[in-house]
């Protein structure tokens, strides 16, 4: 499914990358919600958590391992961080290909429900 993540993983929408291999992008979100805010996404279709398959399972952990490769790249790994994943309407999913925000660089507001 087109998407504007698999467009910026295409490279018809352009992105400001802090990190591709075969399997996954990241890259820093266009709306930042915090001093540091990236997206990491599979490359893979995936549409939300919810179709996340047990094959999937091993690039789900390679997506928290990068995330804390990230943080640490980008100067967080200590202050403190936080990766958050939006599934379905009532989380305010806009983006039908599953992500995680990594947010940090100052302190961040208690999570809601
Ligand atoms: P969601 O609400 O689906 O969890 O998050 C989607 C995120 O994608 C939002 O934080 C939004 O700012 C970001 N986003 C939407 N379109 C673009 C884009 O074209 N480029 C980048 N870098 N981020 C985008």
């Amino acid at each position: 499914m087109e998407t504007v993540f698999s467009k910026i993983i295409e490279g018809t929408i352009p992105s400001r990358k802090v990190f591709e291999n075969e399997r996954i992008l990241a890259f820093y979100d266009i709306e930042p919600a915090a001093p540091v805010h990236v997206l990491i996404i599979p490359k893979k279709y995936i549409a939300s958590m919810n179709e996340v398959a047990p094959e999937d399972l091993p690039l789900i952990a390679e997506i928290h391992s990068v995330a804390k490769q990230i943080a640490k790249d980008l100067g967080v790994a200590e202050s403190g961080y936080r990766l958050i994943n939006n599934c379905g309407p009532d989380s305010g999913q806009a983006v039908p290909h599953l992500h995680y925000h990594l947010l940090g660089g100052g302190k961040l507001g208690a999570l809601t429900g």
